[in-house]
């Protein structure tokens, strides 16, 4: 069967739901295709907290000294400058507006007194959705592609780009859940949104070796890497393939990111089977993971009281893992310190002196161990949670080479014509390690600029 659109787009994520949406607001007919079962990708399951500089939460927080150059001083130092500047610049810059496009067009509410300082970054700056993950994030894009009418099909895998004899992307292949091959041609051109390779383990280590079977990971079935394997095979250029980051606080039996465990940005600290901390609770996520990976056993606990649990409310906002984790005995509420210690065998004397030495840095303001950079926060009050947690493959920095305008490059530099990226499976902005709430930044920016360009030109 054969379909024409003017606009493809590979990939229901939050990059393809974006680039769908600007693209039929600037006139385009589009189609949105997903191979999985249901949109969302990991746009979906992720936090969904969104890094914008100088944000209205920020100045209702009185934090008025955040800027643009800050952010990008962040980003590219969080990912040890191997990010594209010119790139990275577009993110820092378009970031509120970003921002302020999901909260006025696209109806996202964020919470609004309420941020995260994610690791790497020096300000408090990301926005929390609603129900502090993307389900908001994906409910209100999938109501506004409703409402603009712009076709969407799930269990529709797309397998192969199409070009004519210029080398231009006139459309795609695709295979139904059915096992129908359809094409599907696009007058205007294809743009690329098919998320990063997380759950590819082969194309993992074939690119790092050491991201092997040992880590499970916290992406959906569908981050195999599609969309880089095909425009690869018409030449495009890939950058940053090595750098795959895990995420320090994930679920030891399914790989599961810990959203429960979001407490360790208002205080929670993390300790080892000794009881003792070991790094820095607001370190880059490459560096928590690695010094987690080095105690005994390979995973942490994360320990925080009643105190820090009211400041983010993570177990109210994530009920259904807080009562999971409890049930698999991975997390444990405890009135005292020693019921704690106990549940998980960690040495009781051990773990009193790691609290009382927080307790104390906590009242001076300075953590003499680890430079904890938000300022400790006293464990003295009851009752704690305690929960276990390792390191899993959580994002793939690598991908495809596109220019400011999500153009694709090819390895002599020369654009690809009619075939855009953005979103995990471009390459350029996070370099070694993405931070935070950069993502989500990354891919609502750079998705509405590819379906913009997609029909500008
Ligand atoms: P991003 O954050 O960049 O938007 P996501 O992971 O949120 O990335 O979304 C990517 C989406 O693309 C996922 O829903 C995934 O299932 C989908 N996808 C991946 N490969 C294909 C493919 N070959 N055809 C159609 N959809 C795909």
């Amino acid at each position: 069967a054969e379909q024409t659109y003017d606009v493809v787009v590979i990939g229901a994520g939050g990059a393809g739901f974006s680039a769908a949406i600007e693209a039929k607001k600037a006139g385009a007919s589009v189609v949105l295709l997903e191979k999985m079962p249901t949109v969302g990708g990991n746009t979906l399951i992720s936090g969904g907290e969104m890094n914008a500089p100088d944000n209205w939460v920020e100045r209702a927080l009185g934090i008025t000294d955040d800027t643009a150059d800050l952010f990008y001083e962040d980003t590219m130092k969080g990912g040890d400058n191997l990010g594209s500047p010119e790139m990275v610049r577009i993110l820092a810059d378009n970031a509120l507006a970003s921002a302020e496009w999901l909260r006025d067009e696209i109806k996202v509410e964020f919470l609004p007194d309420h941020l995260f300082q994610f690791g790497g970054h020096s300000r408090k700056r990301a926005l929390i959705p609603v129900g502090h993950t993307g389900a908001e994030l994906i409910t209100k894009l999938k109501a506004k592609t409703d409402a603009d009418q712009i076709t969407i099909k799930t269990n529709m895998k797309a397998d192969t780009l199409l070009t004519n004899d210029q080398g231009k992307v006139t459309g795609v292949t695709a295979t139904s859940g059915s096992g129908d091959k359809i094409t599907f041609h696009a007058n205007k051109g294809v743009v690329i949104a098919s998320g990063g390779f997380g759950s590819n383990v082969e194309m993992r280590k074939k690119y790092n070796p050491d991201m092997d079977e040992k880590y499970m990971s916290t992406d959906t079935p569908g981050s195999t890497g599609d969309g880089i394997v095909m425009a690869e095979s018409l030449g495009a250029k890939l950058t940053n393939m090595e750098n795959i980051q895990t995420y320090p606080i994930c679920n030891p039996e399914t790989g599961v990111i810990s959203l429960v465990a979001d407490s360790r940005f208002d205080g929670a600290i993390l300790i080892n089977q000794e009881g003792k901390r070991f790094v820095e609770e607001l370190e880059r996520r490459d560096v928590i993971s690695k010094a987690i990976l080095a105690q005994t056993g390979g995973y942490t606990y994360q320990l925080w009281n009643q105190g820090i649990a009211d400041i983010g409310k993570t177990i109210e906002a994530h009920q259904d893992e807080y009562d999971q984790l409890v049930k698999q005995g991975l997390l444990y509420k405890a009135d005292t310190l020693e019921e704690a210690a106990e549940f998980f065998k960690i040495d009781v004397n051990a773990l009193k002196d790691t609290v009382k030495k927080v307790n104390e840095y906590a009242k001076t303001g300075k953590d003499l161990d680890f430079k904890h950079r938000a300022g400790l926060k006293s464990l003295e009050q009851g009752p704690y949670y305690i929960q276990k947690a390792v390191p899993s493959v959580h994002h793939t920095m690598g991908g495809l080479v596109i220019d400011e305008k999500t153009h694709v490059l090819n390895e002599k530099g020369e654009i690809i014509p009619g075939l855009y990226a953005a979103g995990e499976v471009t390459g350029v902005i996070h370099g070694a390690n993405r931070l935070g709430g950069n993502a989500i930044a990354d891919i609502f920016t750079f998705g509405r600029i590819a379906g913009q360009q997609v029909v500008a030109e």
